[in-house]
């Protein structure tokens, strides 16, 4: 359905008349919920899918499907060449090459990835190749207090497994990462740092080069998570000298169950597997097995080959419509939403006096109001925003908070959803007070 993608024209945000033919592309933008018209501000969570992507899926399962990288016959072969087809798509678009990308069912299960495989070479697994990436007692995992459960607990958790110890980098009374406090924090006992490009509370974009460059000085490694980044922002994972990325397909457009890791190749080539089984081996004896090299590695049993196509269908159609033009639109809404509800008396944005580029995103916290009832009230207009802690419970309890609402916008977002969601909450505060 290369037809229903708008040509990129032009620089700058996407115009009104641009949104809303991208709209017609997205079936479920047409929906109504609770008598109103949808208006869906919860893409941080999990965007809406073009009919782009639903096509490629359908027509994968309706002409392809086959398992990969097994059998001689015509339809695996043709299975396996759409497949790695669709990780070559992932890799141009991080600026990473094909052998770079590892599939995995979403970032979480990335993410994990890394840290098993980390504690697996601990374990003195993966041989000589392996040994740099051996973490003790005395060494240090540094993360940062905004981030999603996702990319702190499998550090807790590889920590309490190797011995070494998690440094979090502290935020300052606004949710700004205190830098000050990172040069000190990270030193020559850090073996690793990881952190999130953008907040998927705050909708801020972390100084990436900065914290790559004091990990960098002190030969630590770095995570970067990406994935409140790769939907909005171009991103290029050479060009911020990361290591490790991780995204996650369903906020770009492509399915659930699918994501991606990008690994510098000699990295992924050091790194022992984490799930081992089918696909993943050279020989096997009934004591012992060889691994393929990555990144067939770190994939094993059989791969989600639909969502994965799907995925590239996604990737396509953010790469017609512009990843700079997105960024624009998503930055200019991320404006208007922040200056929107810091007008509205009693509410207060989260991260609304730090002075970074954001993305469309924004949570907040409306006094005397539980984010619950706040997250009703709009429901019942038909207007989807995401309450609660957002997975992301020491940035809350920082900001002195339990939870809060949050609204985020993606390339198919209008200007009046965003009036909406603003009178929407004047409404709740009305109705509650
Ligand atoms: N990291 C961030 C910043 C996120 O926003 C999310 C999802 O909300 C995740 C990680 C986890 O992604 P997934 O659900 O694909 O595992």
């Amino acid at each position: 359905r290369e037809s229903d993608v708008i040509a990129p024209s032009g620089g700058g945000a996407l115009t009104d008349v641009e949104v809303q033919r991208l709209r017609e592309d997205f079936p479920i933008l047409r929906a109504e919920v609770n008598g109103h018209p949808l208006t869906y501000l919860d893409s941080g969570a999990t965007s809406q899918r073009p009919l782009a992507v639903l096509d490629a899926e359908r027509e994968f399962a309706s002409t392809l499907n086959a398992a990969v990288h097994r059998g001689a016959h015509t339809l695996a072969a043709e299975a396996t060449e759409v497949f790695e087809d669709a990780r070559a798509t992932v890799a141009r678009f991080v600026g990473a090459d094909e052998g770079e990308i590892v599939w995995t069912s979403n970032a979480t299960e990335a993410l994990n990835l890394v840290a098993y495989s980390i504690s697996n070479a601990s374990l003195g697994r993966g041989g000589a190749a392996a040994e740099r990436l051996r973490l003790r007692a005395g060494d240090e995992i540094v993360t940062t207090e905004m981030e999603h459960h996702a990319n702190l607990i499998p550090w807790q958790e590889l920590a309490a497994r190797t011995g070494a110890t998690l440094r979090v980098i502290p935020l300052d009374d606004d949710g700004a990462l205190r830098l000050d406090a990172a040069a000190d924090l990270i030193t020559e006992r850090t073996k690793l740092v990881a952190f999130t490009h953008v907040s998927n509370v705050l909708g801020v974009i972390n100084p990436v080069e900065q914290l790559v460059a004091l990990a960098r000085a002190v030969g630590a490694m770095v995570v970067l998570d990406a994935c409140q980044s790769a939907p909005h922002l171009p991103l290029d994972v050479r060009a911020l000298d990361v290591d490790l990325a991780v995204l996650s397909g369903h906020k770009m457009l492509g399915p659930t169950g699918i994501g991606a890791l990008y690994g510098r190749r000699e990295l992924l080539e050091a790194m022992p597997p984490f799930l081992t089984g089918g696909s993943m081996i050279t020989t096997v004896t009934t004591t012992e097995a060889a691994y393929l090299p990555p990144p067939q590695r770190f994939e094993a049993g059989t791969q989600r080959v639909s969502q994965a196509v799907a995925l590239a269908a996604a990737i396509d159609y953010l790469t017609a419509v512009g990843m700079p033009r997105i960024a624009a639109h998503e930055a200019a809404f991320g404006r208007r939403l922040v200056e929107g509800l810091t007008a509205i008396d009693g509410v207060r944005v989260l991260g609304a006096g730090i002075d970074l580029p954001r993305v469309g995103l924004a949570s907040f916290d409306v006094d005397g109001i539980h984010s619950h009832d706040v997250g009703q009230f709009l429901d019942d207009r038909g207007i989807a925003v995401r309450v609660g802690h957002h997975c992301a419970q020491p940035l809350h309890r920082r900001l002195g908070i339990t939870s809060s609402t949050r609204a985020s916008t993606y390339l198919y977002t209008t200007q009046a959803e965003i009036d909406a969601v603003l009178d929407g909450v004047q409404g709740a505060i009305d109705f509650f007070r």
